[in-house]
């Protein structure tokens, strides 16, 4: 029996490596509340994203609803059904009713040709996902949020170290949520960021994470915990040493796969738009007039322990736990590539010859 394959593999620092960057906290005795190791990483992410502002998090979906919460929102905001559980139900926990416009199906971001018809005067945001690192339609989302003064919080958490001709995906809208995730491209164990253009907004993010503490004797907002500790941000200076080899080795992974798969009848790669450069974040593939459908692309690689996913099925508006409140038949792009969509699996350390091995359950050579 080969050995077993699974969608992604976390990159991690030498053991040395990440020994010796927690020494200090032996010394210190300081692991978590904003600590040396927090700073350090908030400046050098600063630097690697060419931001001006950032706030780290415990995790990614703590980082969206404060971000979320941060802004003051009201009513309804317009988002996407095809992404993780976490983009919706940050909406939805902060007491927001989430309006889902319909994907593109060429890159599955948003549809921003759809999104001005949803627009009313209950709107208070737009959160778009950069999904699989996917650059969304960031100029005319942009434009439309001038004309309705509305906000844009991009879920970024698949797109760190993209950049648009030149630009780092963290500039655009009035926040970003990044995902430090395990699973990421980049991370902190868990851990996650909000880039953010409002330079005031620094003192109430840090605030809310910290359970809305605003003075020594003084708690000003209803706020939770979701700080970074020590160990996540030491495990997130080493892994931003490594990154950019990571990406690299990602894209290999990547090319060889597209060789293969290229030119394939009735499978669908997607490519990133011009100007893009891309992380190399996930391989999608959309099944679509193949020989065979995803669902049992899907079995026939499980059979022989290769465990690809199927990113994102089911779509949020059609979770058991929002059952008769979204319809899912409005945004039927997202349904349709919901149902042949497939994600392989993809990491640095990937063996050529496992890329080769999936290839051929896939073709059935
Ligand atoms: C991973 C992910 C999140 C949540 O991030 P966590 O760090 O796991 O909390 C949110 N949105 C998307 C699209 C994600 O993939």
């Amino acid at each position: 029996m080969s050995k077993s394959i699974q969608v992604t593999r976390s990159s991690m620092p030498y053991f040395e490596e990440y020994v010796e960057e927690i020494k200090d906290l032996w010394k210190s005795h300081w692991l978590t509340n904003m600590g040396v190791k927090h700073r350090q990483l908030e400046r050098e992410l600063l630097e690697y994203l060419n931001v001006s502002n950032i706030t780290l998090f415990t995790n990614g979906h703590l980082a969206l609803e404060n971000i979320i919460s941060t802004l003051d929102l009201t009513g309804e905001v317009i988002t996407t059904p095809f992404t993780f559980a976490s983009t919706t139900h940050a909406i939805v926990r902060n007491g927001l009713k989430p309006v889902f416009c319909d994907i593109n199906p060429d890159d599955y971001t948003i549809d921003a040709d759809k999104l001005e018809s949803l627009i009313t005067e209950r709107t208070s945001a737009i959160v778009p996902v950069h999904v699989y690192g996917n650059v969304c339609n960031v100029e005319k989302i942009g434009k439309l949020a001038n004309k309705y003064n509305i906000k844009v919080i991009y879920d970024a958490a698949h797109a760190f170290a993209v950049t648009v001709n030149g630009i780092s995906i963290a500039n655009f809208g009035d926040a970003s949520m990044f995902s430090f995730h395990a699973t990421k491209v980049f991370n902190t164990i868990e851990g996650g960021a909000v880039t953010f253009q409002d330079e005031k907004l620094y003192k109430k993010l840090n605030e809310l994470k910290n359970f809305g503490i605003t003075g020594c004797e003084s708690v000003g907002y209803v706020g939770g915990n979701a700080k970074m500790n020590e160990f996540q941000a030491a495990m997130g200076i080493c892994n931003l040493r490594h990154v950019d080899g990571e990406i690299e080795k990602r894209k290999f992974v990547v090319e060889k796969y597209a060789e293969r798969l290229n030119n394939i009848k009735g499978i669908k790669i997607c490519k990133p738009r011009r100007g893009v450069k891309s992380n190399y974040a996930y391989f999608p593939l959309v099944f679509d007039g193949y020989k065979v459908n995803r669902n049992e692309i899907f079995e026939k690689l499980k059979s022989q322990d290769i465990f690809a996913r199927k990113y994102f099925y089911p779509l949020t508006n059609s979770f058991e736990c929002y059952k008769g409140r979204f319809d899912a038949g409005k945004t039927p792009v997202a349904r349709y590539i919901s149902d042949r969509v497939l994600v392989l699996p993809l990491y640095a350390d990937l063996d050529l010859e496992d890329v080769n091995r999936i290839c051929d359950v896939i073709l059935d050579k």
